[in-house]
């Protein structure tokens, strides 16, 4: 098998294989890796996808992204473990909700978010590398909730790996901090820091740029930059599209989205060769993206809490991977785009680029009003409890539907019972945790209580690594 080799959207980084990659996350010039060439499906390939099962389908797909880093028997163990913690038969059930129109349910993994899609098969492939190369890392993340039990999730157990998530004391949901602090796993350190969100980012960022530290602990981040996530993600949308007609059949997909990593996976497949008639993208107030879709001008605003909370960003770090294409992957010129973005918050492309743009993506947004009432339009249609994360993926395919009959794949993000007071302040019932979880309140936890002091937090890390 060939290597493939991964180059960075800003052209200044070394190119790496996919082992590299998989451990350095963001590019030293502070870019992101994209594949220098995208693998091929042709049509008799695709069709050869039908009968698949998720993981035979998810080996078919990464194999030629990964090459030799790791043989074929040890990804198939690897991706078979992964997708064994979904408690679906079939993983990532699709289930036809109107005409033409149909919910791929992403959440049946450990956390109950699509993100669990990704981290699964992302922490087990570090801990393969790290073990063949004899290292060790140590994980450090913030988190306001979603990602940092998905990546406790996806690390805990794992010998080569330590993880400390920070959240914000007190300012996280009940199901969220059990998610995370109920896990009885030696390698998994959770500090509740006395402080916001953004100080918990900020004494990361701290943590990161003390290079001794940083060394000494090998400190490593599974943030939603990496590649391995996105390339994990883009098995979803040919898992879809095949049980629809593909390749015979085009089929649309509308993606809920915050930092554009789950709808540039969309894009990945259409690059490989999969027919995607559109990718539609649905924001919340938070819609830099929508407005961006419809006027090709990118304009930094506040950030705003909203009932889907997830998708609340004031920049989606992602789209750089899109914008390298835009500027045809000339790294100096999209470089440039996104250091004058830093300063000024803004930047525009070309009437041209966005007119390519718009040939892949639509946008869309709602607040949180049309949000509930798509989920109570969704119940009382179909009986159906949707997140509002999954309820804004709906709003923006009915707002774009899909020309001459092609169906609409709508990525269904989360699980109701993650976001229940929206879900029962839209339908009068309220979600259930599906059984496993039943008891998840009540179970022990473990967590630090820290002040907002770099040094305290250093000492910590410290005393429990020594
Ligand atoms: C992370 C997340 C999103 C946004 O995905 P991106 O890849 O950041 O665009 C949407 N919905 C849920 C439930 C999430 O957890």
């Amino acid at each position: 098998m060939t290597n493939p080799r991964y180059i960075s959207t800003r052209g200044e980084a070394p190119a790496l294989g996919f082992e590299d990659v998989l451990l350095a996350g963001l590019a030293r010039d502070g870019g992101l890796y994209v594949p220098e060439t995208w693998p091929q499906f042709s049509a008799d390939d695709i069709r050869a996808m039908k009968n698949l099962s998720y993981p035979a389908l998810a080996q078919k797909i990464m194999a030629p992204f990964i090459g030799d880093a790791i043989p074929a028997a040890d990804l198939k163990t690897l991706v078979e473990d992964a997708y064994a913690t979904f408690d679906a038969p079939d993983v990532l059930p699709l289930k036809k909700i109107g005409d033409g129109e149909y919910l791929l349910e992403l959440f049946h993994g450990p956390t109950l978010a699509f993100k669990d899609v990704a981290m699964q098969v992302l922490g087990r492939f570090f801990d393969y590398v790290l073990k063949k190369r004899g290292q060790r890392i140590t994980i450090v993340g913030a988190t306001s909730g979603d990602t940092g039990s998905a990546a406790i999730e996806a690390c805990r157990d794992k010998a080569a790996i330590d993880i400390f998530m920070l959240h914000p004391h007190g300012r996280v949901s009940p199901v969220q901090e059990a998610q995370m602090t109920s896990v009885q796993a030696a390698n998994v350190h959770n500090i509740a820091i006395e402080g916001t969100f953004d100080d918990c980012q900020d004494r990361v960022k701290d943590l990161f740029n003390d290079g001794d530290f940083r060394d000494r602990f090998n400190l490593s981040a599974v943030n939603s930059i990496n590649w391995a996530r996105v390339m994990a993600q883009i098995v979803y949308y040919f898992w879809a599209a095949v049980k629809l007609g593909a390749p015979d059949k085009p089929v649309a997909f509308s993606v809920p989205t915050g930092n554009f990593g789950n709808v540039f996976a969309g894009y990945g497949a259409m690059q490989m060769g999969l027919p995607i008639a559109k990718l539609v993208v649905g924001s919340n107030a938070n819609d830099i993206l929508a407005r961006f879709f419809a006027s090709g001008a990118m304009e930094m605003a506040g950030v705003v809490p909203t009932t889907s909370p997830s998708m609340d960003i004031q920049v989606s770090s992602n789209f750089e991977r899109l914008l390298f294409d835009l500027v045809d992957r000339d790294g100096a010129a999209c470089a440039r785009v996104l250091t004058d973005f830093r300063k000024t918050g803004r930047f525009e492309v070309s009437a041209d680029q966005l007119a390519r743009a718009r040939k892949v993506f639509a946008g869309a947004r709602f607040n949180d009003a049309g949000t509930k009432e798509i989920i109570k339009q969704v119940h009382d249609a179909t009986g159906e409890l949707i997140d509002p994360h999954s309820a804004i993926g709906v709003g923006a395919a009915r707002e774009n539907p899909a020309p001459d009959g092609t169906p609409m794949v709508i990525l269904a993000t989360a699980h109701p019972a993650k976001f229940p007071d929206a879900v029962e302040d839209a339908t009068g019932q309220r979600p259930s945790l599906p059984a496993r979880l039943a008891d998840l309140l009540d179970r022990p936890k473990r967590c630090q209580t820290l002040a907002n002091d770099l040094d305290q937090l250093k000492r910590t890390i410290e005393s429990t690594l020594a």
